[in-house]
């Protein structure tokens, strides 16, 4: 797949791309190996992507293992794939917000942007081996920032908690149709057990939320304004921001509160 061929397919199928939907679609060929590459398929692998749009990840990952889902949204675009692949793939005509995910070995996804968060924390409650995902630059960004950065946020510390992430390569706007306004990037997911210990995973990630919902005031302050109790006894890092702590000393924090039973 090209510019040409991507527009081609466009107007015969008489597609109008919408923003809502995140319909950006990749045109380079090149970018659409290299991402399906970096999933390292072995052909006995259950591949689930969302979004297939036009195909261009599709058909390369069918050129490897027999087992691909692929979920959209679209009918056009839905009709489109199946009209192209057949019974060689599994198509589910739906919102991968809301329809329940097969299981899966591997996941690749150039994501709509809108929904990228949901699909990302989704993605993250199923068991799997590797995911290589499109997702805009400042959003890998976040997912794999370090503690003092600008980026540090909620998303870096659930997929640290959960995941090695790490940003594979930058992928020009202009390898897009239409072209959006920012460039993307891959991003590599290894699922592995969380790096600390930690008692109650509501309280882990209430505590997060709290935390980064409110980045710029003091951690009591936070916690007071989402109605999670302090209790009086020493709690560490009420006078810090989230921002300033490690994923390991949040841990430690939401562990001191579950431990006091007060929330
Ligand atoms: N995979 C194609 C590519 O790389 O060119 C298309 C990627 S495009 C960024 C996102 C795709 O996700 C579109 O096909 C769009 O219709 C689809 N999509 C958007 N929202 C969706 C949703 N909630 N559930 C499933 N598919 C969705």
């Amino acid at each position: 797949m090209n510019r040409n061929e991507t527009s081609r397919l466009i107007n015969e199928r008489n597609i109008v791309p919408k923003k809502s939907k995140g319909q950006n679609f990749l045109t380079d060929d090149r970018v659409a190996l290299r991402h399906v590459g970096f999933a390292s398929i072995e052909s006995d692998d259950k591949v689930l992507e969302v979004g297939p749009g036009l195909g261009i990840l599709t058909e390369k990952l069918i050129g490897i293992c027999d087992h691909v889902t692929a979920i959209e949204i679209d009918r056009k675009l839905a009709d489109h794939v199946e009209e192209v692949f057949g019974n060689r793939i599994e198509l589910i005509r739906g919102d991968a917000l809301s329809v329940e995910w097969p299981r899966f070995d591997r996941f690749v996804s150039n994501l709509p942007y809108s929904i990228s968060t949901p699909v990302i924390f989704k993605l993250m409650e199923h068991d799997f081996k590797k995911a290589v995902v499109m997702v805009q630059k400042e959003f890998a960004e976040r997912m794999v920032a370090k503690r003092g950065e600008r980026d540090y946020s909620r998303l870096t510390v659930n997929m640290y908690y959960r995941a090695e992430c790490r940003i594979l390569e930058t992928v020009p706007a202009s390898r897009f149709k239409p072209r959006p306004k920012v460039d993307s990037a891959l991003v590599e997911i290894v699922p592995r057990p969380a790096p600390f210990t930690v008692n109650d995973e509501t309280i882990f990630f209430k505590v997060v939320n709290a935390g980064f919902l409110h980045r710029r005031k003091k951690i009591r302050s936070a916690l007071r304004t989402e109605n999670i109790m302090i209790p009086d006894s020493s709690i560490p890092f009420l006078d810090d921001r989230m921002e300033t702590l490690s994923p390991e000393d949040i841990g430690k924090l939401s562990n001191m509160l579950s431990e006091s039973g007060k929330i």
